[in-house]
């Protein structure tokens, strides 16, 4: 959106805390893909049907006149739900009143548990690449982003290629260090951290006394190999973490409907009350009939074997997508979770445009030229790192088959 206008007052300018913010490399890409009819592997939202149990849920709902505000901190009857079902996950009964803050999508939570533990001046640890809505949201709490790469190592064969020097991220770790934000599986490169890198993790947090914001939307989407079985691992359920994590999630990726802006905080009650202090001076509550329906479908998910039929449907869509882009040559390095596939683009030759990072310029030219959209991975670097990702790009698989049927005959047109 732009913020200059013929009919601003004289000297108008935003507040300094927004005046860098450029707009999203997700708006950004959709609004090309539109322009240019392209097939959207940008920006990650799922164009399936939800499922239908989860739809009847909210038109119920809906129905039944659950349309006023909801209890502020989350619906009781999905408090109660998630405590259900993480509680076992998690390895100890959570408290529903006072142990989950149901929030406006997991970025929402984000951005309240930055204003509820950051005072201006402290350092958040974000490790690269991240969702790009950290750093903004430190920002505007006033913190200072302190980044952390993941390298890609060699030819980057496998997600786990992707490796967090520890020594590095010690390093990075100053007296004014409060909070540092793990991502797991993570958004793009698809890793998902071994038990023994968060254990290295954790014991650092404790040592230093941080805290953790341990981002898992997309704690389903984890996908098994026989030669090499992957384990999502929850920080807070390490040794000495449940005191010091705020661990989220969100309907939106759990039950494709990133439209219906649900996510979640769960915390032990002291960071809980902290996150729903911020919490309730911005949204105050979220929507009820969403919360319900999103309350009824977590209640099913164990009798519909729902989460097994979710990462299944995804590993086959990671299979589909990651079948195409080799066959086409971009050496996609398969990821173990999340909706993301990253693809390697440096023997492509597109014409370089002034202005732009070479990634940026190659996922112009992939959504204009060969009519399939793709997002860069600069976005998810700050400037010093970005290089990084000179000769990289991402495309989502949560996708109809149909979709990526049509992405894989324009990309074999272009690319052979
Ligand atoms: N965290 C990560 C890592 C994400 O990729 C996203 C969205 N793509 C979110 C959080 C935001 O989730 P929500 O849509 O529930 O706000
Ligand atoms: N996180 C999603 C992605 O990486 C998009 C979220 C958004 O548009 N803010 O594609």
């Amino acid at each position: 959106m732009s913020t200059a206008s013929l009919h601003t007052p004289p000297g108008f300018q935003p507040a300094s805390r927004v005046r860098g913010f450029g707009t999203t490399v997700f708006t950004e890409f959709t609004a090309l893909a539109l322009q240019n009819n392209a097939v959207n592997l940008g920006q990650g939202f799922p164009n399936f049907p939800a499922p239908d149990f989860v739809k009847e849920a909210a038109q119920q709902a809906i129905a039944a006149d659950l349309n006023q505000y909801a209890r502020a901190a989350g619906h009781p009857r999905l408090v109660r739900a998630l405590a259900a079902a993480y509680g076992p996950l998690f390895g100890r009964a959570l408290d529903p009143l006072s142990e989950i803050v149901v929030t406006v999508g997991a970025t929402e939570a984000i951005f309240a548990t930055m204003q509820a533990l950051v005072e201006p001046g402290d350092e958040v640890i974000l490790i690269e690449p991240f969702y790009d809505s950290y750093p903004a949201s430190v920002i505007m709490a006033g913190g200072a982003p302190v980044y952390v790469p993941l390298r890609p190592q060699g030819d980057a064969v496998r997600a786990v290629d992707w490796a967090l020097d520890m020594d590095e991220l010690r390093a990075a770790i100053s007296p004014r260090t409060r909070l540092l934000v793990i991502n797991t599986p993570q958004n793009p490169v698809g890793k998902v951290f071994t038990r023994q890198e968060l254990t290295e993790i954790a014991q650092l947090a404790q040592t230093h006394n941080l805290l953790v914001l341990s981002d898992e939307v997309y704690e389903w989407m984890v996908y098994q190999d026989p030669a090499r079985p992957v384990e999502h691992v929850r920080m807070a359920t390490l040794p000495g973490m449940w005191e010091r994590t705020i661990t989220l999630g969100s309907a939106g990726k759990t039950f494709s409907v990133t439209g219906w802006k649900i996510g979640w905080a769960i915390a032990p009650p002291p960071l809980a009350a902290a996150v729903f202090a911020a919490h309730q001076w911005i949204p105050f509550a979220v929507s009820t009939p969403m919360q319900e329906a999103v309350a009824v479908a977590m209640e099913q998910t164990t009798e519909r074997d729902y989460f097994n039929w979710l990462s299944a449907m995804y590993q086959a869509k990671r299979d589909r997508l990651m079948h195409t882009l080799e066959l086409v040559g971009l050496r996609p390095v398969s990821p173990d979770g999340s909706y993301f596939i990253i693809v390697h683009t440096d023997h492509l030759n597109p014409p370089a445009e002034p202005g732009y990072r070479r990634d940026f310029s190659v996922c112009r030219w992939f959504t204009r030229e060969i009519g399939v959209a793709a997002i860069p991975p600069s976005a998810f670097y700050s400037a010093e790192h970005a290089y990084l990702t000179d000769s990289l790009a991402r495309f989502c698989f949560c996708k109809t088959d149909e979709m990526l049927d049509d992405a894989a005959e324009r990309l074999q047109r272009a690319l052979g």
